[in-house]
């Protein structure tokens, strides 16, 4: 079988959303489980809407995710990998549309177009750029523009055109969708050489597409109204069209449109999978790595969009993804958003994370709020004990941020948890003595300790603990009192103990 070949393409003109990630997710995971390559191309013809800082969030995006291009920008033997970098190219091919007539000049005016296209609505009608209407217009189907071509075409400014057949049913065929037909009739003549002098989307995708062997074409459906305009122009090029798949969307959670910037904010969650920043508002939108997600959770919620393995297994990592992935198990219907099952997904693969990678990360966020501590043995039986309740990293710091530094009291509520202020100032004179005394590690001793205390002082051991444990803890939670002892040091147990006097004074 023919080396696949499936390319993400991107137009570098905003930061790049999960629907697009998940894109080059499917083509990636195809890619990689067939033994082809995964190409990166920037389609970046539309220079007025071109933002240099896109290219670098979609490349940086995918780096996060671990998604490795084969060839693209970086390297490659079928570059340039960036279409403004490949206006040479296109030329011959715009020559060959002309000369076959495929391809026409036109020179109305933007403007022009635009009344034209009023004219119409207000009676009711849609004005398309065919057959029907360009005998009236100014392009080289009317003598006179034609006349103007010849004399070195006097109007500087002018486009071209494709020339769509009157009525030819295009017919295709979607991996998904099976038989795609079409009469061209309905379609518009697409502009294939803008007034600048750039090609457009649909003349570069096709050429560049061929010219570097793409086997498979995997993209969102809402291109799925461009694929007669390509069938038409690989059928003017006599060259053999890919297999195309056009993947369901990504909905919204209440399943009704496309997942937006404005679902994101009501749903509380990213649609970017980095953060990006808006230089034109002045601000930064967070994406799933700065609000704690797993990249491969996030690949695996993205995958579980749209695709179904076909089995019970709903966590998978990126090998595993590329060792399950089919294009026969993608699902036709749109898949809907749903906040719930991408914490879901994150707490299960958190569940899973070696415990190495785990103390990495946790010491990372530590070293994030400047705390130093280096102690690996202790941040993973921490780890083991809490990683259950959590479903980001930054939790487990959360839940035991008392292991690194001292608690912050909050003197009413100590107050609130104290029988009697005198007397427990007392006993916790007495503790603090034992710990002086005493191998702070010798349970057993510590235990009889408490419970002679309690006996004394005509109180329940179980007050006795909880006062150790505000002591340590700060509040009423965390882990088993005596595991808490043996990993604080004595002095600091000391110390804290002493804080709750002070508070009680
Ligand atoms: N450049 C298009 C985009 O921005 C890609 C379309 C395609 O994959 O053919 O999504």
């Amino acid at each position: 079988m023919k080396n696949i070949r499936v390319r993400f393409a991107p137009s570098p003109t905003g930061p790049l959303h999960i629907g697009n990630l998940r894109t080059a997710l499917f083509n990636y995971l195809f890619a990689k489980k067939k033994k082809g390559s995964f190409i990166i191309r920037f389609e970046d013809t539309d220079r007025d809407r071109y933002i240099k800082a896109s290219e670098k969030h979609i490349l940086n995006s995918l780096k996060w995710c671990g998604i490795k291009a084969d060839e693209g920008p970086e390297k490659g033997n079928y570059g340039p990998y960036r279409q403004s970098k490949r206006k040479h190219i296109y030329k011959k091919y715009v020559k060959y549309l002309l000369k076959k007539n495929y391809a026409y000049y036109a020179f109305d005016s933007k403007d022009e177009l635009k009344q034209i296209r009023t004219e119409y609505k207000d009676k009711g009608k849609l004005f398309i750029y065919n057959y029907s209407t360009r005998k009236h217009l100014k392009n080289s189907f009317n003598n006179f523009y034609y006349n103007k071509i010849r004399t070195k075409k006097k109007h500087k400014k002018y486009i071209i055109r494709l020339n769509v057949p009157v009525s030819k049913t295009i017919k295709g065929s979607d991996i998904l969708r099976g038989a795609i037909s079409i009469n061209s009739k309905v379609l518009d003549d697409k502009v294939l050489v803008k007034a600048d002098g750039n090609v457009t989307y649909h003349l570069a995708n096709v050429i560049d597409d061929h010219l570097m062997k793409i086997t498979h074409v995997l993209k969102g459906e809402e291109w799925i109204s461009s694929f007669p305009i390509l069938h038409l122009l690989y059928y003017y090029f006599h060259w053999k069209m890919p297999k195309f798949l056009h993947l369901p969307l990504i909905l919204n959670s209440c399943g009704k449109g496309k997942l937006s910037k404005r679902n994101s904010k009501q749903l509380n969650i990213p649609i970017f999978p980095i953060k990006w920043k808006d230089t034109i508002k002045l601000k930064t939108l967070l994406g799933y790595r700065e609000l704690g997600y797993f990249p491969d959770a996030l690949l695996n919620m993205l995958a579980l969009f749209g695709w179904n393995p076909g089995c019970e297994q709903e966590i998978f990592s990126l090998k595993e993804l590329i060792a399950t992935f089919s294009l026969e198990d993608i699902n036709l219907s749109s898949a809907r958003f749903d906040k719930k099952k991408i914490d879901w997904i994150n707490h299960r693969h958190l569940q899973i994370k070696s415990i190495d990678e785990l103390t990495r990360l946790v010491k990372l966020c530590l070293k994030e709020k400047k705390i130093y501590f280096n102690n690996d043995k202790t941040i993973k039986q921490i780890i083991v004990r809490i990683r259950s309740q959590c479903t980001f990293v930054y939790q487990i710091l959360e839940k035991a941020i008392y292991f690194f530094k001292k608690p912050n009291f909050n003197k009413n509520y100590i107050k609130k948890q104290i029988i009697n202020r005198k007397r427990t100032k007392k006993i916790l004179f007495l503790i603090i003595e034992w710990f002086n005394n005493y191998d702070k590690n010798n349970f057993k001793l510590l235990r009889l300790f408490l419970a002679k205390l309690a006996v004394k002082k005509n109180l329940k051991i179980h007050y006795l603990l909880k006062l150790l444990r505000l002591s340590l803890v700060g509040k009423l939670v965390g882990l088993e009192i005596l595991f808490i002892i043996k990993k604080l040091k004595t002095q600091d147990i000391i110390k804290r103990i002493c804080n709750v006097i002070w508070v009680l004074n």
